[in-house]
């Protein structure tokens, strides 16, 4: 079965009692047992819920994983994968991961005796150096926000093999429609649901998918004895936008592209960082590892930080707002919003400054968002001419 078939059925047979063709919502917490120890497959709903199983199934599929497991929030997930570590283990992490990521690496399992470094994971020999014997995992984020940078997903599976550490890929932006890591030998993939997975900004979740045995035997464990699950009306809303992933995912493309280009050329902007855009560094690493370039992007506004204000204020279809992936075009300030939990030297080290403007880019009619952008780009470019 192909991608976008899958994302319609996998998981979701018609319900065997009425023939319901969408999935029910099993609005139920435990499970009556016909006999002590006989039941059904589901016995309490921490553990298991038909409405999660669909999904889990489902993503699971397009990812290519053998097993998915799903989350109350991507930071629940993440939170699951670090169960797997105990005390004195160490891990490599991409220096600008998600300013979650960061906040609950550096600020919970560190005081749990878990050490971490942050290195550029543009180039595998910056992890390389940071192996040390008890290094246990390796975390990539690619491509990372807000800057779009790339891990060589090939390259630090090589690494990982060859030292035997577990490696990881929080797959949130480029999405299985566009980037497959398990497919490259990844050992763990990591989801925020949230994001392109549920697509319509109407829920939160996260899900990690391998097809590791011995991983997922610990995994699940732990999902069921941690506990960050989620409910079955969350499930059902992620499996309902996985239905449209692809063909959303073509439009936040094509969208994303045609915005980028224009941006580029603009005269308010100083630089811009889209995977799709030839001037972008690893251009030829993403269209090598990934199956296109996804819908969001990030600009440096000319002038310094108020210019940028200024830009975020002045769009109308572009909603100031946090988070990314819906169909709802979305502009953000990485600085003082996704990333203001990390502290401000290391943050501006990492090239997130002040005047850096994150774009979701919807999938509205490009003409309105490209109307959008050019009028809110008058405001800033008045702004620096009266400078
Ligand atoms: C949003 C996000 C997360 C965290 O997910 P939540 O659902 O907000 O908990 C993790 N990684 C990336 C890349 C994200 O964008």
């Amino acid at each position: 079965m192909k991608f976008s078939t899958k994302a319609i059925h996998v998981g979701q047979e018609p319900d065997p009692t009425t023939g319901a063709i969408i999935t029910p919502i099993y609005q139920t917490s435990t499970y009556v047992q016909e006999e002590l120890g006989k039941h059904k497959g589901y016995e309490y709903a921490r553990t298991g819920n038909p409405t999660r199983t669909a999904l889990e199934q489902c993503l699971a599929s397009l990812e290519n994983a053998k097993y998915g497991l799903c989350f109350s929030t991507g930071l629940g997930a993440t939170n699951t994968v670090m169960n797997l570590l105990s005390q004195g283990d160490h891990v490599v992490v991409g220096e600008d991961v998600y300013g979650g990521t960061y906040r609950i690496f550096d600020k919970v399992y560190k005081r749990y005796g878990i050490e971490f470094t942050f290195i550029d994971s543009t180039d595998v020999k910056n992890t390389e150096k940071a192996l040390r014997p008890n290094t246990k995992m390796i975390w990539m984020e690619t491509p990372t926000n807000p800057l779009l940078r790339l891990a060589d997903i090939e390259e630090h599976v090589k690494l990982g093999r060859a030292k035997k550490v577990i490696t990881v890929v929080d797959n949130t932006f480029a999405s299985p429609y566009f980037q497959r890591p398990l497919d490259l030998g990844i050992d763990v993939v990591v989801h925020s649901t949230t994001k392109y997975l549920g697509g319509h900004s109407d829920v939160v979740g996260g899900a990690i998918l391998t097809s590791r045995d011995d991983l997922y035997e610990n995994l699940k464990f732990h999902q069921n004895a941690v506990g960050a699950t989620p409910g079955p009306f969350d499930s059902w809303l992620v499996m309902r936008g996985l239905k449209t992933l692809a063909v959303r995912m073509k439009e936040h493309q094509k969208n994303a592209m045609t915005i980028a280009e224009m941006l580029e050329k603009h005269d308010a902007i100083e630089r811009v960082y889209y995977p799709g855009l030839p001037s972008h560094p690893q251009h030829e690493l993403a269209k090598k590892q990934m199956l296109g370039f996804g819908g969001m992007l990030s600009v440096i506004v000319k002038g310094g930080a108020q210019n940028a204000k200024n830009f975020l204020h002045a769009t109308k279809l572009f909603s100031l707002a946090e988070s990314l992936g819906g169909v709802e075009s979305l502009i953000g300030h990485p600085a003082t919003m996704t990333h203001a939990s990390i502290p401000q030297k290391d943050r501006e080290a990492r090239g997130i400054g002040d005047d850096l403007v994150r774009l979701s880019v919807g999938i509205e009619d490009i003409d309105d968002l490209l109307a959008d952008l050019h009028n809110a780009l008058k405001v800033v470019s008045l702004g620096v001419l009266s400078k």
